[in-house]
């Protein structure tokens, strides 16, 4: 199990957000430079909570008048499965999750959720079932139980623990001088990146959403912070569908479904053994990053 814990299998300063303010989202997808054309149609409907079934139809993207960055992406993500997508850089992963929670909408195409079209719903209505976990860490300056709070305000403080409890960080948090109520974030008390990672997975589990959508990026983790935040993010995705841009291994042969994607185009799509076995792109993608697991 160690080797599922390398260097390549870890999450760069996990960034959880739950604000549903459009510039938010905005801000964590480098998506400042784009217009802001998305917003409630007229006489929106509210997202009633969702099973949570997702669904790209035939979506396509393009940037302004750019070449397309997405070309006709289809598949469906079932109620509570995780979805990995996979591919070089630019392939279009960012772009791909951006469209769930209406960061940007398609230039053509669709994407449901419970098989209702997102740009139908509100925003806010939408956003409220959709958690970011990101590779940018995300700390107010502020104590613990605010930072935490900022997913849920009315949370209790015995929901403030449980949750802190599944992200296997509510010790780390008794053990500092005052508790909850510790200074963090900029100037405020200083946790390791592994600590961070899963205050921001306790603030998802907080938030308590039918979706997750999380970015994971290579970083250096010792494994013991691996492989706590590894069972902080399995506890998060209990129950949730999840799509995830994944680099970690382990996530990868959990996956329901591997989308691979270059240039835009979904090029393969299949489980890792069936992957691995048809020898294409992702059995070279695979064999470039994760060397040391051939046997
Ligand atoms: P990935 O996440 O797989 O690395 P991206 O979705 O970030 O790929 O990018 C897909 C393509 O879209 C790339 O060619 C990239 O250069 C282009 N792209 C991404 N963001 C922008 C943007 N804001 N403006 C113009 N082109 C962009
Ligand atoms: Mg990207």
């Amino acid at each position: 199990l160690g080797r599922l814990y390398g260097p390549v299998s870890t999450l760069l300063n996990l960034q959880v957000e739950v604000a549903t303010a459009l510039g938010v989202f905005q801000r964590i997808f480098e998506y400042q430079d784009l217009e802001p054309d998305v917003a409630d149609v007229p006489h929106a409907a509210s997202l009633p909570r969702v099973g949570g079934e997702i669904a790209y139809h035939n979506v396509s993207y393009r940037y302004g008048q750019d070449k397309y960055a997405l070309h006709d992406v289809s598949f469906t993500a079932l109620p509570g499965e995780a979805v990995a997508i996979v591919g070089p850089s630019g392939a279009g992963k960012s772009t791909l999750i951006g469209m769930l929670a209406r960061v940007i909408d398609p230039t053509e195409g669709m994407v449901t959720l419970d098989g209702r079209n997102v740009k139908d719903v509100t925003l806010s209505s939408l956003r409220a079932q959709v958690a970011f976990v990101t590779q940018e860490s995300f700390l107010f300056h502020a104590t613990v139980g605010e930072n935490l709070r900022f997913a849920r305000p009315d949370a209790t403080d015995e929901e403030l623990m449980s949750a802190c409890r599944k992200a296997h960080i509510h010790e780390t948090i008794a053990a500092m001088p005052q508790g909850y109520d510790t200074m963090v974030g900029e100037r405020g008390h200083r946790l390791s990146g592994g600590e961070r990672q899963r205050l921001a997975i306790a603030r998802a589990i907080l938030k308590d959403p039918r979706i997750l959508v999380l970015d994971e990026a290579t970083s250096h983790l010792d494994s013991e912070s691996e492989s706590f935040v590894q069972a902080a993010l399995e506890e998060l995705m209990r129950g949730r569908t999840t799509l995830v841009i994944a680099h970690r291994l382990s996530t990868i042969l959990s996956a329901d479904r591997i989308i691979v994607l270059a240039a835009g185009r979904v090029v393969e799509v299949g489980r890792h053994a069936e992957l691995l076995e048809r020898g294409g792109l992702y059995a070279r993608l695979y064999r470039t990053q994760f060397p040391v697991t051939l046997v």
